[in-house]
């Protein structure tokens, strides 16, 4: 049985990091926690606390051409939710065995966490991250 500690974080799409850096930190007065760029998935990050959540805010690295037209055409949006677990290699596991389609069949490892993301044709056209802390 798959056990979902919290929602870790929403992912919002975002033209320009430093720019959008102005209403969620300096508006919203979300606490700036850490800014990194995540070459496998070619986007550069930056996560601000928003009580037991965070909200990441992406911003496509040259290259990420899907991003790029997103937030070139919307001017930005909702691009993902990240769901905490404690054994991200187990709810893999158990997810393939429920016909779940994964984009990650593996998590990838990053500084202080594995992730590993979900086919949104499997997720009600949602694109659903799966964390782990490490
Ligand atoms: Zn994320």
């Amino acid at each position: 049985m798959i056990k979902i500690k919290k929602i870790n974080h929403i992912g919002i799409a975002v033209e320009n990091l430093e720019k959008s850096m102005w209403f969620w930190n300096d508006v919203l007065g979300l606490t700036l926690m850490n800014v990194e760029e995540v070459p496998s998935h070619k986007v550069k990050v930056a996560f601000l606390r928003a009580g037991d959540s965070d909200i990441e805010l992406l911003t496509p690295l040259e290259g990420n051409f899907v991003m790029g037209k997103f937030v070139q055409e919307k001017g930005g949006g909702l691009d993902h939710l990240c769901l905490e677990v404690e054994n991200i290699e187990a709810v893999l596991v158990e997810l393939q065995e429920n016909g779940i389609k994964l984009l990650d069949e593996t998590p990838k490892v990053l500084p202080g966490r594995k992730i590993a993301f979900v086919n949104p044709s499997s997720s009600d056209g949602v694109l659903l991250e799966f964390y782990e802390l490490i």
